[in-house]
C-alpha cells in the first residue's frame, strides 16, 4: 500500500496548498468539495465516476439470469432508498489505443498510456457514446450527469503516479474534449451538464492554464468531493473486508456525530476498482442504509448547491438567502475555493465582478480564448493597473464603461484593490440602480459577524442584500 499512501499524501498536500491560494479571488468556477450544513435538514451528495457501465458487477450480486450491468445495479440500489446520485460520466475510451494493459492491482490496471473503462479491450461496455440508454436512464430517474471528460484523458502531465500517461497539451484540446461530451449529452439526451471533475483531479494544462480556465469556458463548476467512498482501492483478497474498508469510515463518522456528513460529497465509482472488482455494489447498499437511518436525504450535487451554495455560510446567517439566490442565478459572488467570506472587506474589483451579468462575463471570456487560440490580437486593457491577465479585468472594464464605478483617477488607474467605502457604494447604487428603489442601510448588520476593521469599510455582508435587489431585478 506504500505507493497509494504516498500518492494520497502528495495529493492531500497539493490540495491544501491550492485551497489556500484559491481563497483569494472571486471566481466564475468554484471548486465544490462540500457545502455548509443546513440547520433543519441532513443532506449529502454522492458522485459515481467513470461510467455509465454495462459490465456486470464482479463478483455477481444476483443470480445468473437476473444480472444487471453495474450502472443499472447502482441505480436500482439508489432508487430503492429514494437517493439521487451524480454520475460523473465519460464519452468513451475506445480511441485510447495503441496501448498496453498494465498490472491489475496497480495504477496501470486499466492501461499504461491511457485509461480504459470499464476495462482494457472492453471499452464499448462503458461511456455515454456506446451506452446511451444507460445515460438516458440516469436522467429519466432523476439523477444528475456531470462531465468527466470524453476520453478520460488527463489534462496535463502528472509525474508522480501517471508518468507514462498521454495527456492533453493545450487548453483548446481540453475544451474540445469536454465539449464533445457536453454536446453528445445535450443533443442526444436534451440535457445540460453543469458540473465537471478532471480525470484523476489533474488540474494543470500545459501552457500556463488550468482546469478552471477550461471550466470557465464550459460554464461549469468544479465537482470535487470531501469524503472518499474508497471504491477504487485494490482488493485485499477478501471481498467482505474490501466492503468493510468502504463502509467503516461512514459508520464511524456517523457514530461520532450524526451531522458529520451533512453537506458533504462522497466519492464513489461507477466502475471496477484496481482489482477489477465492484465492492461498491455491496458497500452502497449499507452506506445508504446508515445514511437513511441517520435521517439523511441523498441529493444530486446540483441540488445540494442550489440549497446551500458555499462552504462557510449556513442558512442561519441573515444574508444567506440573498447569497443563495445570487449564486443560483450564476452571479460570480464566491471564491474559487467555494467560500463566501461574508466578513471580508469589499474591494472595487470585487464589486465590479459581483454585479456584471454572468452571461456577459462568459461571452467575453469565450471570445478572448477563441481570439488567443486563433492567434488574433487581443485589445489593450483599459486601465494601467488592471492588466490583461487580471482575474477581474472583464468585469472591471464592463462596469467602468457602464459608469457604475466612478472615481477612476487621471492616470487611468482603477484601483481594483481599494476597499469600497459607504459613500462610494451609495454612489454606485445611484448609477447602477438609477431610477429604482433599493433599500440599503450600511449599519444593518452592525454587531453581526466579524466587525469591520475600520468603520468606513464595508464588508461583503453589508452590500450583498442591495446587490441581490439590483442584479436580480
Ligand atoms: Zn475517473
Amino acid at each position: 500500500m506504500f505507493l497509494y499512501d504516498m500518492a494520497r499524501k502528495v495529493n492531500h498536500y497539493r490540495k491544501m496548498r491550492r485551497k489556500i491560494q484559491a481563497g483569494k479571488y472571486l471566481s466564475p468556477v468554484r471548486r465544490i468539495e462540500r457545502t455548509a450544513p443546513l440547520s433543519k435538514k441532513r443532506l449529502v451528495a454522492m458522485t459515481f465516476d467513470d461510467g455509465p457501465s454495462s459490465a456486470f458487477p464482479n463478483p455477481p450480486v444476483r443470480g445468473a439470469e437476473e444480472q444487471l450491468g453495474l450502472t443499472e445495479e447502482l441505480l436500482y440500489i439508489l432508487n430503492s432508498y429514494k437517493a439521487k446520485g451524480t454520475f460523473d460520466v465519460i464519452g468513451t475510451t475506445e480511441n485510447n489505443y495503441p496501448d498496453n494493459q498494465g498490472k491489475v492491482g496497480d495504477f496501470t490496471w486499466s492501461g499504461v498510456r491511457f485509461d480504459h473503462y470499464p476495462e482494457f479491450g472492453k471499452d464499448k461496455l462503458a461511456g455515454v457514446k456506446n451506452q446511451l440508454e444507460l445515460a438516458q436512464k440516469i436522467i429519466a430517474e432523476g439523477h444528475e450527469i456531470a462531465n468527466h471528460g470524453y476520453r478520460h484523458m488527463i489534462f496535463g502531465p502528472m509525474k508522480v503516479v501517471y508518468g507514462k500517461r498521454t495527456h492533453f497539451n493545450t487548453l483548446k484540446e481540453v475544451i474540445e474534449d469536454l465539449s464533445a461530451l457536453h454536446q453528445l449529452v445535450n443533443e442526444q439526451l436534451n440535457y445540460k451538464i453543469r458540473l465537471s471533475r478532471p480525470p484523476h483531479y489533474i488540474d494543470k494544462i500545459p501552457g500556463g492554464h488550468t482546469s478552471y480556465d477550461a471550466y470557465h469556458y464550459m460554464n461549469y463548476n468544479y465537482l470535487a468531493a470531501s469524503f472518499d467512498g474508497g471504491g477504487w482501492i485494490p482488493s485485499c483478497g477478501e471481498y467482505a473486508q474490501d466492503v468493510k474498508v468502504m463502509t467503516d469510515p461512514i459508520k464511524q463518522a456517523l457514530e461520532k456525530n450524526p451531522d458529520a456528513l451533512n453537506g458533504q460529497i462522497i466519492f464513489q465509482k461507477d466502475g471496477f476498482n484496481m482489482s477489477l472488482q465492484t465492492p461498491v455494489t455491496t458497500a452502497l447498499e449499507s452506506g445508504l442504509k446508515m445514511l437513511s437511518d441517520a435521517g439523511y436525504e441523498v441529493v444530486t450535487a446540483s441540488e445540494l448547491l442550489a440549497l446551500s451554495p458555499f462552504e462557510d455560510i449556513g442558512d442561519v446567517d441573515p444574508v444567506f438567502e440573498a447569497v443563495r439566490k445570487l449564486a443560483d442565478s450564476g452571479y460570480v459572488i464566491g471564491y474559487k475555493n467555494n467560500t463566501f467570506q461574508p466578513d471580508r472587506p469589499v474591494t472595487r474589483g470585487e464589486l465590479a465582478m459581483m454585479t456584471v451579468a454572468p452571461e456577459i462575463l462568459l461571452n467575453e471570456y469565450r471570445s478572448l480564448v477563441d481570439m488567443a487560440t486563433e492567434g488574433r490580437g487581443i485589445p489593450a486593457p483599459m486601465f494601467k493597473d488592471v492588466p490583461l491577465n487580471h482575474p477581474y479585468r472583464i468585469a472591471i472594464e464592463k462596469a467602468a464603461a457602464a459608469g457604475w464605478l466612478t472615481r477612476v483617477n487621471a492616470e487611468r488607474k482603477f484601483r481594483p484593490d481599494d476597499f469600497v467605502t459607504p459613500i462610494e457604494f451609495a454612489e454606485f447604487l445611484g448609477t447602477r440602480a438609477a431610477g429604482s428603489n433599493v433599500e440599503w442601510n450600511p449599519n444593518e448588520f452592525k454587531g453581526i459577524g466579524v466587525p469591520p476593521e475600520k468603520p468606513d469599510i464595508l464588508r461583503r455582508r453589508d452590500i450583498i442584500g442591495a446587490l441581490a435587489q439590483i442584479n436580480l431585478k
